[in-house]
């Protein structure tokens, strides 16, 4: 409610001032042209304040001659449109004013930068990113308008497309967004290695650890490329450098080890006890314990506890444990595994949002890497 108030407001402080300044700024023109001009735009506003926005439009759009204070009003409105999710109206708006042959050229930019938000958040991001383009036409080191068009790429998952966007942003701002561009190369090695393009998939893995030694992601592309490949040394090798270099995403490859159970039984098991002694941290127990359970069933992830002689030291970690090895007649367990389904695991360090499951971006400020395990007061 406060955004629309403002946007009101700000849309009648417009008006005004384009009323009380005109005279002082041009004395030659018709006084009653000028009336002609204003009073639509007044009539606009008074059904704009007695909620008849369709109405408010009609009257907006009947201004006959487009003037710079006018199409300020436009593109305010456009905006309160847009704030109250109503993405036709503020479309609207937004192509009549380009539409308009007397639109200021210094207003172009503007009015393709706001019809381009308008389609984003309408979720048309193909005509989004159409808007955003006809904006770096105009102007091509526009660092809004890269920004908003990487997100739509990676929104979109193409990687390659995101990438170039990547680096005329790294030009305008003259930053170096090396870490950034490590998960970009590092989701083209995961969609690579799904299609089984195993050769692709080790060169963007290799192209992301080079630039940033913590990319998880890429890690876990290069384990699993070593696994395929029967090249144990090179995956024990791999694996410990997730261990030591990104231990807060460490546990996700658990699963992927399990997928080899030949290597798992070998070195994998071993491997992971090793860590586990030497840092016994409730992350990997937990993690270990779901995977094992879910690949080889709740008898061997019994085995494992006793192994690990782990105990919760949270309340989550204690439900955790529950659900995994908590007897099915058990009410407490039922309802453990049912918090476990939809229980938020993971908080962006960023913006805080948390999460079911891990992602490498984050959904609410997009950056990349940030969401990290939940850590909780120790009971
Ligand atoms: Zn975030």
């Amino acid at each position: 409610m406060n955004t629309i108030l403002l946007a009101i407001t700000a849309v009648v402080l417009v008006v005004l001032l384009a009323l009380v300044l005109r005279p002082l700024q041009e004395e030659v023109e018709p006084r009653q042209e000028e009336d002609e001009r204003i009073s639509p735009l007044l009539r606009g506003i008074n059904y704009l304040l007695s909620d008849e926005p369709d109405l408010a439009l009609q009257e907006m759009v009947q201004v006959a001659r487009l003037r710079s204070e006018a199409a300020d009003v436009y593109m305010a409105l456009g905006e309160m449109f847009r704030s109250r999710g109503e993405i036709g109206r503020a479309v609207r708006i937004h192509q009549n004013l380009l539409a308009r042959p007397d639109l200021p050229k210094s207003l172009h930019l503007q009015a393709h930068m706001a019809l381009a938000k308008d389609f984003q958040t309408g979720g048309l991001l193909d005509r989004a990113l159409l808007q955003y383009d006809k904006a770096l036409t105009l102007q091509s080191d526009h660092a809004d308008a890269l920004e908003a068009s990487l997100r739509i790429r990676e929104q979109s998952s193409e990687w390659l497309l995101a990438e170039e966007l990547l680096s005329r942003l790294e030009q305008v701002r003259g930053a170096s967004y090396g870490s950034r561009r490590a998960y970009l190369f590092s989701e083209l090695a995961t969609l690579c290695l799904a299609q089984g393009q195993v050769e692709e998939a080790a060169t963007y893995a290799a192209r992301a650890i080079e630039l940033d030694k913590s990319c998880a992601p890429a890690r876990m592309v290069a384990i699993k490329l070593a696994l395929e490949a029967g090249n144990t040394d090179l995956a024990i090798e791999e694996v410990q450098s997730l261990r030591q270099l990104s231990s807060e995403h460490f546990a996700l490859i658990i699963p992927g080890l399990l997928a080899y159970p030949e290597f798992y039984d070998r070195q994998g098991h071993a491997l992971l006890m090793d860590m586990w002694r030497r840092k016994p941290d409730a992350e990997l127990a937990l993690s270990w314990l779901e995977a094992l359970a879910g690949k080889r069933g709740v008898a061997q992830a019994e085995s494992l506890y006793a192994e690990l002689a782990f105990t919760p030291a949270t309340l989550r970690e204690s439900l955790r444990l529950q659900a995994v090895l908590g007897n099915e007649h058990d009410a407490h367990a039922r309802f453990a595994r049912q918090w476990r389904k939809r229980a938020k695991n993971y908080v962006c360090e960023t913006c805080g949002i948390e999460v079911v499951d891990v992602r490498w971006q984050c959904p609410q400020c997009h950056s990349w890497g940030t969401l990290h395990p939940k850590h909780e007061e120790r009971i």
